[in-house]
């Protein structure tokens, strides 16, 4: 039961039912320090796109690890692959061969 009596806020239970996890599964196969993220947002402070443009790699990851990927392509096409996330990152994440592996996800797996 994913919604249920009176909420001021719109539910953000992830829908395992409903969502897709494809890339997600992908990127770890291919990336698998994609899974030591811990959400601190370095990368999202350090992003020469999140200067220009709304995009947010953190929120990007969480996103698809909840499998929430709509409008991925679109998001996505504005990492310029400066590789400065990965110089940040305390995880010692690829996070540049993360994005590309979305990149190639979202040509394998999907037409978004
Ligand atoms: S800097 Fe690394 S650990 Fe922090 S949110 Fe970004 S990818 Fe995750
Ligand atoms: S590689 Fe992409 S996500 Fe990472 S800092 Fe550069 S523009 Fe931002």
């Amino acid at each position: 039961m994913k919604d249920w009596g009176y909420s001021i806020l719109k539910g953000r239970q992830i829908d395992f039912e409903n969502n897709d996890f494809s890339i997600a599964e992908y990127i770890t196969k291919h990336e698998p320090s994609f899974r030591w993220c811990i959400g601190c947002g370095s990368c999202t402070a350090t992003c020469s796109a999140a200067r220009l443009t709304d995009f947010n790699p953190r929120k990007l990851k969480l996103l698809i690890q909840r499998g929430e990927i709509k409008g991925l392509a679109d998001e996505i096409a504005k990492c310029m692959l400066c590789g400065k996330c990965q110089l940040v990152c305390p995880r010692g994440i690829n996070t540049r061969n993360v994005i590309q592996n979305i990149k190639r996800a979202l040509n394998t797996c999907h037409a978004l």
